[in-house]
């Protein structure tokens, strides 16, 4: 599925690409503003999204930056209706570096919000009686946007960037799957009660699905942590009873099984 993404140009070095479901998105958009409000409404709703996702690449060089700062590649940032995603070749397990490259992305969004207030403030953008379909609409439309994304990815929901905030923090304290564990739990509690709210009382059902799909992958990335630590464990003690009697003893020996985290 990932696949089938179309490469549009490259930012500090980094593909940029758009999924082929982006496009339904924008004609979805595009229709919905043409029924409303004729080739204006087309012009401004296609507009909006353009931007929107501007946004959304913006926050992801946030995380990529940063990220690179401490040596990740960041080979690709990938668009998708629900988001962006920043392709990194490895996660670093040091806490104050997933903290730092974390926090980039919603901080892009809030800055974002804060120079998109601080026009409307200083009278660069009209606040009151917006005319339909013009660019002080589309900038009074992002700067709620740009809010909205920051708040809503905070959201202590692992792999989200406030559930990855939260094992960063655990992390300080705990062992690293310890701490992805218990980031794992939170979510496995808040991801099913926030899809409920999104699809009984917001009546988005887009948003529900969303969280149930961030549910998932926050139990992929969670067995994965899992699996790497148990081989990590059983090098290390392959490599303890080398030392300790000889390599030839330690054929019969049964691998090392770790149940849930310590
Ligand atoms: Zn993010």
């Amino acid at each position: 599925m990932l696949g089938w993404s179309i490469n549009l140009f490259r930012v500090f070095g980094i593909q940029l690409a758009v999924h082929a479901s982006f496009l339904l998105l924008l004609v979805y958009y595009g229709y919905e503003g043409w029924v409303e409000g004729g080739l204006p409404g087309l012009l401004w709703s296609v507009g909006l999204i353009v931007l929107f996702f501007v946004c959304v690449i913006l926050h992801e060089l946030g995380h990529s930056l940063t990220a690179r700062r401490y040596g990740v590649k960041v080979p690709r940032i990938l668009l998708l209706p629900i988001g962006g995603m920043a392709e990194f070749d490895h996660i670093p397990r040091q806490p104050s570096a997933e903290l730092w490259i974390t926090i980039a992305g919603p901080a892009v969004n809030f800055v974002l919000a804060a120079l998109l207030f601080a026009a409307a403030w200083r009278g660069l953008i009209p606040t009151e009686e917006i005319p339909e379909y013009s660019f002080a609409g589309l900038l009074d439309q992002l700067w709620v946007w740009n809010l909205v994304m920051g708040v809503f990815n905070l959201l202590p929901v692992f792999p989200m960037d406030g559930g990855r905030i939260l094992r960063a923090l655990l992390a300080f304290k705990l062992p690293y799957l310890r701490a992805t564990w218990w980031a794992a739990v939170v979510s496995k509690v808040l991801a099913p009660l926030l899809a409920c709210v999104a699809f009984f009382y917001l009546h988005q059902v887009m948003l529900g699905v969303l969280f149930l799909f961030i549910l998932f992958v926050g139990d992929v990335e969670y067995r994965q942590t899992l699996r790497r630590d148990q081989e990590e464990r059983y090098w290390a003690e392959m490599a303890r009873r080398a030392v300790v009697v000889g390599p030839a003893s330690t054929d019969d020996e049964p691998p090392l099984i770790v149940h849930g985290p310590n």
